[in-house]
Order: structure tokens, then C-alpha cells, then sequence
């Protein structure tokens, strides 16, 4: 709060407002950097992780672009890388969208397959945002080290969540975002490793070393800041109430109910993220309804032209249709209870066997 009011000052500035600012934004960086075993001079604020993405995604292609034009990346990747590749091909770049298996998992050895001479970058998730699976970047990063190929991961999902070194994994650049880890909206950042050039995309002043322009964004930082440090400091503790949270609402789900199937890897995977497909319900009435009783869950189908779509992700997975636009997430965060699973499990149970009942009644009514 005081960076709204009392330390109002532009990091930019020589004055000691802006100084005061100055501090203030360093000591975030240094908390971030810290989470990730980087140094602070080599975390970049973006507005989120979308234009973090962006600008690794981005900036290695503009500075390949006359020499080096293939990317590699998944069929899985959040929309802020895919659709950046995909406006890449319209400027003259070849990307390979790497398939997964049914569990979602990305193999370095279809990586490895891609990766040809004009390859510039390897831009692979950590884990998945729809489906929690979590990727082997390690291996997949080990296979650009020393080929003058940079490796770029989308870490908005897991990082302050599990154990990341940057160093040690290999990793180029990678992508944060705040409202992830409890700290603000609109705020993110990039590792970039010391050393590596990528051309910027935002241009005008000199801000962050050169390398992306506009005053920074100091109650955000500083959020994003203390929000990596307390995640850093509760990473331990936070995983385990998770993953005994996750586990028994899987439990209970499946003996609940029948034909309720997990999506993503049954163990490589976030405790936090848990993709269920309850066959015969569509998931909108089921999201509606949990929203009636006040649990926020979200699904992976939209509706486009008047029929539910999946989403890329699900698609990707290769489920069967039905399958695909029955399923909702359920993210599970610091602050949830059993008392909120078992409350949940009876909700679903009331909801499920109503839509399920509606379904079959339609289809009587249908014959
Ligand atoms: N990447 C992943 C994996 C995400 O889950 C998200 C947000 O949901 C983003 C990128 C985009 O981050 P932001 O909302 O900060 O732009």
C-alpha cells in the first residue's frame, strides 16, 4: 500500500523519491531471482506472464530472424506462446507444435526430433495450466546446451510452486506471473539468463537494462516480490496440504461416482490442478451449477457457434469427444480446507446426478 501513496516516486528518477522506488524494486527482484537461484539483474518486469512470454518468444526469433527461422514447442502451450508462434509463421518463421501423449507429457525425444539446423528456440511449459501435467524441462533443456538453440519455459504455473534452479535445469529464459502466486494482476517477469540477447519488443526508454521500455509498475513488482518470497518460504508446507487436499478430493470423486475420469499424468503433476471428465454432464451446467453453490471451478470447452468446443489442450490429449466437453478444473490453492472438499464432493453429487438424470430424460423424450 505505501507504493501507492507514500513512496509514489519513478524508479527512473535521480531524485530521492524516485530512488526510494528504485530500492523498493530492486529488493523484488532480488526475491524473485532468489526463488529461481538467478540473479536479480537477470529478472525483466513484463505486465504478466503473456508478455513474458511474448518477449522471450518474440525477441529470439527477431534476433534469429535472419539466419535462424524454426521454433519448436508443444500442442499444449498457454495461448501467449501459441499464438505468438502462430503469428510468427505469418512472418516467415516454420514452428513444429510438438504432440503429447494422453497424459499431456511432452517427450524429449519428439523434441529432440524437431530440432534441426535453423532451429532458434525450444519454448516448452513446465506444467500445464488446464491439466497440471508437469513437463521433463530438464531433459528437454539439456538437449539445446551448448547448440547456440535457447530454451524458453513457461513457468506462470509452477513457479514459487516447485523447485526450480535455473542454472542447474539449463533454463534460458522463463516466464512469472504475479496473480498466480497470490501477488497482483498485471504483473510478471522474465529470467533471461546473463548473457543471452533477445531484441525487446516494447520500445522507448531504457527501463529494465535495456531491455523492456515503460515505467515500471512498482506496487506490482513490489507485490509480485513478497508474494515469491512467502511461496519460497511456504513452498514445502504448501505442496503437502495440496497434495493431501488434491488426493482426497480425488478419492472421493472417484468412489463417488462412476464414469468420472482424471485428465493429465496420474502422478507428474501439480498438486493444485485436478481435470475431471463427468461423462454425460456438460461442463457449462456444471460450472453454472458449482457457481450457484458458490465453488469457483473453471472448464476447458467454450462454446463457439452454438456447440461446446474443447479446448487445445483436451483436443490435444486426444480424448473422445464426449469426454472432452464434460470436463472442469478444480484448482486448489493455499487457502482451502477439507471441510470446502467434502462440501464440494456433496455438491457434485447433488449437481451430477441432476444432470445426468436431465440428460437421459432428454434423450427418452428425444426417442
Ligand atoms: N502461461 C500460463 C501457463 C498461464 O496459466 C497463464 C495464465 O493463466 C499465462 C501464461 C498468462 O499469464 P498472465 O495472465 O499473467 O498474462
Amino acid at each position: 500500500m505505501p507504493c501507492f501513496s507514500a513512496s509514489f516516486g519513478n524508479a527512473s528518477s535521480v531524485h530521492s523519491f524516485g530512488q526510494e522506488a528504485k530500492v523498493a524494486l530492486e529488493e523484488s527482484r532480488r526475491q524473485i531471482a532468489a526463488v529461481i537461484s538467478a540473479e536479480s539483474s537477470e529478472i525483466v518486469f513484463t505486465s504478466g506472464g503473456t508478455e513474458a512470454d511474448n518477449l522471450a518468444v518474440k525477441g529470439t526469433a527477431n534476433v534469429f530472424s535472419g539466419q535462424k527461422k524454426h521454433i519448436v514447442t508443444s500442442a499444449v502451450e498457454h495461448h501467449a506462446v501459441l499464438y505468438t508462434c502462430k503469428y510468427l509463421e505469418k512472418n516467415g518463421f516454420e514452428v513444429t507444435y510438438v504432440p503429447v501423449d494422453k497424459f499431456g507429457l511432452v517427450s524429449p525425444e519428439k523434441v529432440a526430433q524437431e530440432i534441426r539446423e535453423e532451429t532458434c528456440l525450444v519454448s516448452i511449459m513446465h506444467a500445464n495450466n488446464e491439466i497440471g501435467t508437469i513437463n521433463p524441462i530438464r531433459e528437454i533443456a539439456a538437449l539445446t546446451k551448448d547448440s547456440g538453440i535457447l530454451f524458453h519455459t513457461d513457468a506462470v504455473q509452477t513457479f514459487g510452486k516447485i523447485p526450480i534452479d535455473v542454472k542447474e535445469m539449463n533454463i534460458d529464459m522463463l516466464s512469472i506471473s504475479g496473480h498466480k502466486i497470490y501477488g497482483p494482476k498485471g504483473i510478471g517477469a522474465l529470467y533471461i539468463r546473463r548473457g543471452i540477447q533477445i531484441e525487446k519488443i516494447m520500445h522507448g526508454g531504457k527501463h529494465e537494462r535495456d531491455r523492456r521500455a515503460g515505467t515500471e509498475n512498482i506496487p506490482g513488482a513490489v507485490g509480485l516480490g513478497k508474494a515469491a518470497e512467502i511461496c519460497s518460504r511456504s513452498m514445502q508446507e504448501d505442496r503437502e496440504k495440496l497434495t493431501e487436499l488434491s488426493d482426497d478430493l480425488h478419492l472421493k470423486i472417484s468412489q463417488t461416482f462412476l464414469e468420472v475420469y482424471l485428465n493429465g499424468h496420474e502422478t507428474q503433476r501439480l498438486p493444485g490442478i485436478l481435470n475431471f471428465s463427468f461423462t454425460g454432464v456438460e461442463s457449462d451446467s456444471l460450472l453454472l451449477s458449482l457457481d450457484l453453490k458458490g465453488i469457483a471451478v473453471s472448464n476447458g470447452s467454450a462454446c463457439s457457434s452454438g456447440t461446446i468446443e474443447p479446448s487445445h489442450v483436451l483436443k490435444a490429449l486426444k480424448l473422445p469427444k464426449g469426454l472432452a466437453t464434460s470436463s472442469i478444473r478444480f484448482s486448489l490453492g493455499r487457502g482451502n480446507t477439507s471441510d470446502e472438499i467434502d462440501f464440494t464432493v456433496e455438491a457434485l453429487q447433488e449437481i451430477v446426478s441432476r444432470l445426468r438424470g436431465l440428460k437421459k430424460g432428454k434423450k427418452l423424450i428425444a426417442a
